[in-house]
């Protein structure tokens, strides 16, 4: 056997765990009350027993990839695996494909920065004006409110409120989760057009007939306030998708919930895309991959969407400490072996 085909052939040693954590404060989505975040972590060893380690987080609400999906799926692959198990898991299990890259050891690229900033998250509602100025305090400058949550006219009504509870040179992301309709998306367009909002995040449901025209009509022509897909890039295909079309606005992307991160990334990087990393809420293991990847970024700096933690009880299965800022050598501290070994439950 020729020596390079042997190398290529490394066998790895697979396991995996399976985690199901209670959020600390169960997670409110567009789609009902989350409480329980469910994944599953892998190991796999190579022949020098050398460990690594990877997280699959599907988000039940995006892109259809459950757990029990990527249980069955390991299962059916045995215990032990080449890479070439890559090219086998299913588009639709991106998270899984993720993991099993990561616990591969597919080298990582350098952080470009020791730290990045990162959005503070609002609550929705009245609520925002309490907690506005106690973040600001804590040294925030980019902020996100989710909308869409009470009817447009109220919220609409205390946009300025909030906005002058921030410092100055701060900015507000608003974001509606795919919760407007047309009509609404333009009045809050309009309304956004002269103030310091940054972007409008997923106006509209990823689903809407005719979505794509409209949402480029409105990015192109109309409106100066930025357009973010969140919901509608949630997967490889649908990224590389609106980057074909030639998305003018913001990517949010959750680089946990995709099975080639790296590939799709730098196709977006090429071409200059505006991308804001984002949690899609994994756990320690899962973070770490994701982060490094926000770190890595070679094109313009954006706050993160990783205001997330804590998250879980115990803390060991959290990311790392979220203030105004994140640093990369919080990132690389992270070592996945422990939260690994505080989760003995059987695989399935
Ligand atoms: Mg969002």
């Amino acid at each position: 056997m020729p020596l390079t085909q042997t190398a290529n052939k490394m066998e790895f040693t697979l396991e995996h765990r399976r985690y199901r954590l209670a959020f600390t404060v169960p997670v409110r989505t567009a789609h009902g009350p989350w409480p329980v975040r469910q994944g599953l972590y892998v190991r796999a060893v190579n022949p020098d027993g050398v460990e690594g380690f990877g997280e699959a987080a599907p988000v039940p609400h995006l892109g259809g990839e459950t757990t029990d999906d990527d249980v069955a799926f390991l299962e059916s692959l045995g215990g032990r695996v080449d890479e070439s198990v890559l090219g086998w898991v299913p588009a639709e299990l991106g998270a899984l494909r993720n993991a099993l890259s990561c616990a591969f050891g597919r080298p990582h690229a350098v952080a470009a920065h020791p730290s990045l900033g990162v959005a503070a998250l609002l609550p929705a509602g009245r609520a925002a004006l309490d907690r506005a100025p106690v973040l600001a305090e804590a040294g925030y400058r980019v902020f996100k409110w989710k909308v869409a949550v009470h009817p447009a006219p109220d919220e609409m009504a205390i946009l300025d409120d909030i906005l002058a509870r921030l410092p100055s040179g701060s900015v507000l992301r608003l974001d509606a989760n795919g919760g407007w309709d047309r009509r609404t998306a333009e009045s809050w367009l309009t309304l956004a057009a002269e103030r310091p909002v940054e972007f409008v995040e997923q106006p509209l449901p990823r689903n809407l007939p005719n979505l794509e025209d409209f949402l480029l009509g409105l990015a192109r022509d109309y409106y100066p306030v930025p357009i973010a897909l969140d919901e509608s890039v949630s997967t490889d295909a649908d990224a590389l998708h609106w980057l074909e079309r030639g998305w003018p606005g913001v990517f949010v992307v959750k680089p946990a919930l995709l099975g080639d991160a790296a590939g799709v990334l730098s196709r977006l990087s090429k071409a200059n895309a505006l991308v804001v990393f984002s949690s899609a809420l994994e756990t320690a293991v899962g973070a770490q991959a994701a982060l490094r990847h926000a770190f890595a970024w070679p094109g313009k700096r954006m706050a993160l969407g990783f205001g997330v933690w804590p998250l879980f009880t115990p803390g060991l299965y959290d990311g790392p400490q979220a203030g105004p800022f994140i640093e990369a050598a919080d990132v690389e501290r992270i070592d996945p072996s422990i939260p690994w070994n505080a989760t003995n439950s059987p695989a399935s």
